[in-house]
């Protein structure tokens, strides 16, 4: 029996979202590719985006679409438009999240007829994004009415998980190094997470060489020279952003594909979004989406197909006789339409490439990841203090004097005053620019553990002298702070 979800006769299920703008069109050419391939897929089509929005559905993604995906456990979608700036959350996200799809793999390969700056230097390297936490939890406050925070949440498990699937993706496909680029110079702790957890895993896979790069480093290098990179693991944010990057490398999102990964639930999509401005005029290039279909035919073992329409396209490529605008200029005479590219691909199937190499591709491993939090266990622990992060647009020296003296006589005092990070209190006698929003550091006056109960009994004489927006507990575990000092702080 087929380890994929499948009907009656055998076609393994698939959940089909057109999506928006330029959606439906790279779908629907997808979507014909693949039946003209042969391969046995039932698709259940479902919505999400835009016009489930405008059906009054806040997240996006309606109940019956997750049946669907609950049910297939693979989803082949078109890009979803979101609001930028305001409005409900994307529903991509939503989706990448409420099944923990939580490794997004972006592979870019130079294409034949794609003349870029980089012709003819080979490049063909993945990037693993980390898809369901950082910054893209999304969970964000206005600490005043003019100062905006996002919570930027890495977990080890998170990170374990995200290293161990970007070398067995290595592995997968004979891939010889895998690269974790990070921010963690600036962010020990939360891109330092990601960065120790990869050395300490890099170990188990010393067939693959293993190396660490700064996130902006790396940028400059993928400019530089992109050859030099096979696998590239990084945090969610970073990956997003680099992702559009190394697809312009090789020609643009036209070209860029993705699978999102999960232990139940696979979603296979284009880099790319929806494109509003093309929608509707059948003149885009339908690759990236139809990329991420062949991720999903070899997913779903459907290897014959899959090489088909690789060969199919590659030699569609190869002969530039359907160049798509993203290719030529969507104004010269030379551009073809989106059914038209389609069409070729399907009328070449059966053909070979002459110069392209299909992978030896071996099934992917996935890790297994415990349901459970497992979480990181601290011998010991203590409560040093606390962070209050209030609102005030008193200069320093008058706050300060004021706070420190609401904790006189307390277990704690007035350590110093942040503002976005930066010391301002003690005074260092440095020109800086202050926000509404300060961040007001309580520590231990001696030895010993802060109890809960002396927090509580100090929250009301600060809240009597100063606004106060949110607090945080500071802590040691196993002797080490849990949190970083301000620019300044000694
Ligand atoms: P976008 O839709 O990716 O489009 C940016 C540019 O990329 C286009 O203007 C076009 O470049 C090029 N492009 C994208 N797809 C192409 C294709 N298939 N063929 C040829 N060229 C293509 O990015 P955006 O304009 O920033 O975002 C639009 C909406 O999509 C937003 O609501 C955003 O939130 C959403 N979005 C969704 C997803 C997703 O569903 N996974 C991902 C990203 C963005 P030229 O202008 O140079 O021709």
């Amino acid at each position: 029996m087929s380890k994929f979800p499948a009907d009656a006769a055998g076609k393994k299920l698939v959940t089909l979202i057109p999506g928006d703008g330029i959606g439906p069109e790279c779908v629907e050419a997808a979507k014909t590719i693949v039946e003209a391939a042969g391969a046995k897929i039932a698709w259940e089509v479902r919505h999400a985006g835009e016009s489930v929005f405008k059906q009054g559905i806040p997240s996006g993604v309606p109940q019956e679409t997750i049946d669907s995906i609950k049910k297939t456990r693979c989803v082949l979608k078109g890009p979803l438009g979101t609001p930028v700036g305001y409005g409900e959350k994307s529903a991509n996200v939503t989706l990448r999240k409420l099944f923990e799809t939580y490794a997004n793999i972006r592979p870019v390969r130079e294409l034949p007829g794609v003349k870029t700056p980089y012709s003819g230097r080979g490049i063909d390297l993945v990037v693993v994004r980390e898809n369901v936490e950082d910054l893209y939890a999304g969970i964000e406050h206005m600490q005043t009415p003019g100062v905006a925070q996002c919570l930027k949440l890495i977990s080890r498990k998170g990170c374990e998980k995200i290293v161990r699937i970007a070398f067995e993706f290595a592995r997968s496909e004979g891939r010889k190094s895998v690269a974790c680029a990070t921010k963690s110079n600036i962010m020990k702790m939360t891109e330092g997470t990601l960065k120790r957890t990869f050395e300490e895993v890099a170990k188990e896979y010393p067939d693959i060489q293993s190396w660490h790069v700064i996130i902006d480093n790396a940028c400059h290098q993928l400019v530089k020279k992109p050859e030099q990179f096979d696998v590239i693991v990084t945090t969610n944010m970073n990956g997003d952003i680099m992702s559009d990057l190394t697809s312009a490398l090789v020609g643009g999102l036209g070209f860029a594909p993705s699978a999102n990964l999960g232990s139940e639930v696979a979603i296979f999509e284009a880099v790319h979004g929806s494109a509003p401005k093309y929608a509707g005029k059948n003149v885009i290039n339908p690759t990236a989406v139809l990329g991420s279909a062949i991720l999903m035919l070899r997913h779903l073992d459907e290897f014959d197909a899959a090489v088909a329409i690789e060969h199919a396209l590659m030699v569609t490529m190869e002969e530039g006789k359907v160049p798509t605008g993203d290719v030529v200029g969507y104004d010269s005479p030379k551009a073809a339409k989106t059914t038209d590219f389609a069409a070729e691909v399907i009328k070449n199937l059966g053909r070979k490439s002459t110069t392209y190499k299909v992978r030896e591709y071996k099934p992917l491993k996935m890790p297994t990841v415990p349901k459970a939090a497992d979480p990181v266990v601290a011998k010991t622990r203590r409560v040093v203090g606390f962070d209050l992060f209030v609102e005030s647009t008193d200069h320093p020296t008058k706050l300060g004097p004021v706070l420190a003296a609401a904790v006189e006589g307390s277990p704690v005092k007035l350590k110093m005053i942040s503002n976005r990070g930066t010391q301002i209190y003690p005074d260092k006698g440095t020109t800086i620019d202050c926000t509404d929003a300060s961040q007001c550091r309580f520590l231990l006056r001696d030895a010993g553990e802060l109890a809960d109960a002396a927090i509580f009994a100090l929250l009301p004489k600060l809240a009597a002298v100063a606004t106060w927006a949110h607090i945080e507990k500071l802590q040691e575990f196993d002797g080490q702070p849990s949190f970083t000092k301000a620019q300044g702080e000694d």
